[in-house]
């Protein structure tokens, strides 16, 4: 057993997410009927399609599109391509995006989509062809008044762009607002593409200013290296926080005196990893996890931080990038040791939001500048902190329980609002 495997518990990321929902619920005294409503997905959809691949063969593929809940606004969340991408999997992303949406008040519900593949074995053109057939078929479920799409582990704005295409294609003109995430020449959004990051760092300055860290003198350890994590890693070095360690599917490098990012980025684009880097010392990811850093960005997958590893923890403040990356037991721990957790459906909320606004933009045919973009991200994280803190401390409860309350209330509200169809 690898020290990854050893930090997964038995608990499915469903069954996670299903158990943060009970704990708010509780907490908010929520009715039975209502429960039964939000612990499960309104809409799920799989799909079989077959791809043409370069050698000439049929490749049949498995992908999913999940919605969780409507009662707020078109369905939003990301797509996902991994090799072991499972449907639990996607159902809870579908959960977690309902609240997080609803955490910051943004007008949607919650939606997640993948396809079981490896792209990393996949040729460009398999991609595209995959990508085009998977638009296709779940287009019985997208549309900008429907669910909106954006990108996710795997995939990027040049996947997005193909979803678009597609979408438009089929409809006979150009709807650039069925996915967010796009490329900046087809309708995409000014900051969209560090938006992830840049909240997590507003979400880190909010939790740094509560604790009176400052963070001028703060070292940063972050877990992955993709759209997420290596942003992060540019934009805490570009705020003088000192990044110490980073990590990707193959491993992490550590330097306590501070890692040099442009060169990281270089070494990653030549050789594929981090771990190439010479100067500093190699961890593995579960290592990395226990480093001693202020600050601790856990930015790559789900189940990383666990009851074995929680105690070991030596950071002040863990942000959630990830989705899903601790475990409720976990999450017991780190709050008994004192440890400040921003959950992710906070933490990592930046992405949604300037999606959000690109699908506002691209509505209106009318954009923003990076400035505005940026301005009104701050200005929605720095509320949603506020908000979520405020609960955090009149409860007596953690980050993460705090979020929910808040969102499951707003969801909730929504829900008996509108009232049981018919
Ligand atoms: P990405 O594919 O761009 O990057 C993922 C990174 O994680 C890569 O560097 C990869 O090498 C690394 N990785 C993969 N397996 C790993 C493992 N077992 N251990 C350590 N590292 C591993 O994906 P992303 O878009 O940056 O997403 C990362 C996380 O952030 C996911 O949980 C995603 O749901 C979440 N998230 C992403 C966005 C977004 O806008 N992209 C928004 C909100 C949340």
């Amino acid at each position: 057993m690898t020290g990854d495997e050893k930090h997964i518990e038995a608990l499915g990321p469903l069954q996670i997410a299903q158990r943060q929902f009970d704990i708010a619920a509780e907490h908010l005294e929520l009715a039975a009927d209502l429960r039964r409503i939000l612990r499960v997905c309104q809409r799920e959809l799989t799909v079989h399609f077959p791809v043409r691949m370069d050698d000439g063969s049929i490749r049949v593929f498995e992908g999913y599109r999940m919605q969780h809940n409507l009662a707020r606004g078109p369905a939003k969340g990301g797509i996902r391509y991994h090799p072991s991408l499972t449907l639990d999997e996607v159902k809870a992303l579908a959960m977690w995006m309902t609240w997080k949406c609803a955490v910051v008040a943004i007008p949607f519900g919650g939606a997640k989509g993948g396809v079981v593949c490896d792209p990393k074995t996949m040729s460009r053109p398999e991609l595209e062809r995959l990508t085009r057939r998977y638009a296709t078929e779940i287009s019985v479920l997208i549309g900008p008044e429907k669910d909106i799409p954006a990108p996710d582990v795997n995939t990027s704005a040049q996947v997005m762009a193909w979803i678009m295409d597609t979408y438009s294609m089929h409809h006979g003109y150009s709807i650039p607002a069925v996915v967010t995430g796009k490329p900046l020449s087809i309708g995409g959004s000014e900051g969209r593409r560090e938006a992830t990051a840049m909240g997590v760092l507003f979400a880190v300055q909010d939790a740094a200013q509560h604790l009176g860290l400052d963070l001028g003198q703060a070292t940063v350890a972050i877990q992955g290296f993709g759209n997420v994590g290596a942003t992060a890693a540019h934009l805490f070095h570009a705020r003088g926080v000192r990044v110490v360690a980073v990590s990707d599917s193959h491993g992490g490098i550590y330097n306590s005196a501070g890692l040099d990012l442009d060169q990281l980025r270089r070494v990653k684009e030549e050789t594929g990893s981090v771990v190439n880097h010479r100067d500093g010392d190699r961890v593995s990811n579960a290592e990395l996890l226990e480093l001693p850093c202020d600050v601790l960005v856990p930015a790559a997958l789900e189940n990383q931080i666990t009851k074995e590893n929680a105690p070991r923890l030596r950071a002040r403040i863990v942000a959630e990038g990830a989705n899903g990356p601790t475990t409720p037991d976990a999450d017991d721990i780190l709050y008994d040791r004192g440890i400040f957790l921003v959950p992710d459906v906070l933490a990592n909320a930046g992405g949604v939001t300037v999606s959000y606004f690109e699908w506002v933009q691209d509505l209106q045919s009318f954009f923003w500048t990076e400035q505005e973009v940026n301005a009104k991200l701050k200005s929605i994280m720095d509320r949603s902190f506020a908000s979520v803190l405020d609960i955090a401390q009149n409860r007596k409860v953690n980050m993460r329980t705090a979020a929910y309350i808040l969102a499951v209330k707003r969801v909730a509200e929504a829900t008996t609002t509108r009232g049981i169809y018919p």
